[in-house]
């Protein structure tokens, strides 16, 4: 639960009201991110997909959520559906996290140009990078008062990472679209973002091949030469959702204890 993360306590996000999306477990990356926010004062509500429910409402309770709503992010009615109740609950949203990806696990390995098909090709973007373009349009009808929105990308967009293959292209998408939405909501005080985490012990994690490796290679190679935190990607969300981010809109911040920025590891010098 909460208790397990090293959250700091204060008011930086009173009296603010935000929508996270993408909490299937307490390992999720949005789970981490929720249980900041509520410790800083947040006003939370959890959107999930059905099979989920059972693991995701009692830990919002545990942190205070009490609006929870569906939400299957390729099904515009199940979108109509969580915005209507959001606006019913809220009135207005100061914030929205979005941490949702997915792809056929089968093609999250090996040879990206033999094992990448059409359709996984388009389930994925569909999934992973146009939900994200879908749910700023919806959100941002109930920020009239300005507002934030982060969502969760990785280093394999700008660089080739083994079995990572088709989510590369779609976190590429979804970093493009992150800058094109910041434009456009830009005049309306409403700041975008995304954070680019280290890899993190996830249920998503574990349908890449070899995603343990991943874990183990960003230790060695970092520059801090340690796991990326939930702890550190919740800090960074809590900058961007707080007034503290005021300034900052359209990029895309590298929270993976420095492994995007090493060109060589040291080992190869040797
Ligand atoms: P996770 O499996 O806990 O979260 C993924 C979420 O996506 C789940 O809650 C799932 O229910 C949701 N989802 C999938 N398909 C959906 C759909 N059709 N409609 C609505 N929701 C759907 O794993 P996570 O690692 O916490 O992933 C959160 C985000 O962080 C993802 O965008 C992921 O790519 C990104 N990320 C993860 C890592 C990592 O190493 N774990 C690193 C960088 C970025």
């Amino acid at each position: 639960m909460a208790d397990d993360l090293n959250l700091p306590k204060g008011d930086l996000m009173k009296g603010k009201k935000g929508l996270i999306m993408g909490v299937a477990n307490h390992n999720s990356i949005a789970w981490g991110i929720a249980s900041q926010l509520a410790a800083q004062g947040a006003e939370l509500a959890f959107s999930y997909i059905e099979a989920m429910e059972r693991r995701v409402k009692p830990l919002g309770e545990s942190i205070g959520v009490k609006v929870f709503v569906p939400a299957e992010v390729t099904d515009d009615a199940s979108m109509d559906q969580a915005f209507a109740t959001l606006e019913k609950e809220f009135g207005t949203l100061d914030f929205v996290v979005h941490a949702i990806a997915f792809s056929d696990k089968n093609e999250l390995r090996g040879s990206f140009v033999e094992n990448t098909t059409r359709d996984n090709f388009l389930m994925s973007m569909n999934i992973s990078a146009y939900s994200f373009v879908d749910v700023a349009r919806r959100a941002e009808k109930l920020m009239p008062n300005g507002g934030s929105m982060i969502t969760l990308t990785y280093l394999g967009s700008e660089r080739v990472i083994p079995n990572y293959n088709v989510m590369g292209v779609a976190k590429a998408a979804l970093e493009a679209a992150t800058r094109y939405i910041a434009r456009d909501l830009g005049p309306k005080k409403i700041r975008v973002n995304a954070i680019s985490a280290g890899a993190i012990r996830t249920l998503s994690l574990a349908g890449i091949q070899d995603g343990r490796k991943m874990i183990a290679q960003g230790r060695q190679f970092s520059a801090l030469k340690e796991d990326t935190s939930v702890e550190g990607v919740a800090g960074c969300a809590l900058w961007l959702l707080s007034d503290l981010g005021r300034s900052t809109t359209g990029e895309v911040i590298h929270v993976d204890a420095g492994f995007h920025m090493i060109g060589l590891p040291d080992e190869a010098a040797e």
